[in-house]
C-alpha cells in the first residue's frame, strides 16, 4: 500500500504547485494567466470538509477562502461566525481548484482548473480520514464527491440531499448550491432549500464542531 503523505508535506507540495503555469493540460495557450496561489485549508482534526469550487479574485488576493460575499452567505447557512469558520480544527476548506482560474470573456470566473482535482484531490482526501461530512458546494464538487450518484442537474442533486446524507459510506456528502449572489434567484425558486436543508445542516454542523 502506498504510504500516505504527511500533512505538512502535502501542504508544502500544494503551495509549491505550478502545474497550471508550467504544464497546463490543454497546452501553453491555456496557461494560468497569473502566478498560481493555491488556497486550501487541510486539517488533521476537522470533521467537516467544505468542498468549494475555486477561489475568486478577492480570495486570491487575501489567500483566505470564502473571504467574500459568498462566504458571508455560507457562514449564515452554517450559523457560524468567522472565527469558528476559520478554525482549522473545525473546518477543512478545500476547493476543487486551489488557484483563482481567471475570467472568461464575459468577465465571469472561469471554472476550477481541470488539472487540479485529478492531481491533488484523492491525496487530500486520503490525508484527512477523520472527515465525517463533506459539504459539496456546486456541480464540480458534487461530480467528484458523488460520482455516479449525482443527478442530471445540480437542483435535483441538492433535492436528493436526504439520500446522500443518510448514505452509509463515509464520509457523508451533503450537496449544496453555491452561495454566490448569482444563485439568489435559485434560492428564491427553491424555497425548500432554506426551509428543509438548512435546519438539518445547522444541526449537523453544531454536532460536529462541539
Ligand atoms: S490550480 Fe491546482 S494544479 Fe493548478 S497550479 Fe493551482 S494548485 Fe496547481
Amino acid at each position: 500500500m502506498a504510504e500516505r503523505i504527511s500533512l505538512p508535506d502535502l501542504r508544502g507540495d500544494i503551495a509549491a504547485c505550478r502545474i497550471c503555469r508550467d504544464n497546463p493540460l490543454r497546452g501553453p495557450d491555456d496557461r494560468l494567466p497569473h502566478e498560481p496561489r493555491p488556497v486550501a485549508v487541510i486539517s488533521e482534526t476537522a470533521r467537516i470538509l467544505i468542498a468549494g469550487q475555486a477561489p475568486g479574485l478577492k480570495v486570491h488576493e487575501s489567500a483566505l477562502p470564502f473571504n467574500d460575499a459568498s462566504g458571508d452567505r455560507l457562514r449564515s447557512w452554517l450559523a457560524v461566525d468567522r472565527e469558528t469558520f476559520y478554525d482549522s480544527d473545525k473546518f477543512a476548506i478545500v476547493p476543487m481548484g486551489f488557484c483563482f482560474p481567471g475570467y472568461d470573456l464575459q468577465g465571469h470566473d472561469l471554472p476550477p482548473r481541470r488539472e487540479c482535482a485529478p492531481h491533488w484531490r484523492q491525496m487530500v482526501m486520503d490525508a484527512m480520514p477523520q472527515v465525517e461530512l463533506v459539504l459539496a458546494i456546486g456541480q464540480y464538487a458534487q461530480a467528484w464527491h458523488l460520482g455516479g450518484r449525482r443527478a442530471k442537474t445540480m437542483t435535483q442533486t441538492v433535492r436528493d440531499w436526504r439520500d446522500h446524507l443518510l448514505s452509509n459510506s463515509p464520509p457523508r456528502i451533503l450537496p449544496l448550491p453555491h452561495p454566490s449572489w448569482r444563485n439568489t434567484s435559485w434560492l428564491k425558486k427553491n424555497p425548500w432549500f432554506e426551509a428543509e436543508v438548512l435546519p438539518v445542516l445547522r444541526r449537523e454542523i453544531e454536532r460536529l464542531i462541539t
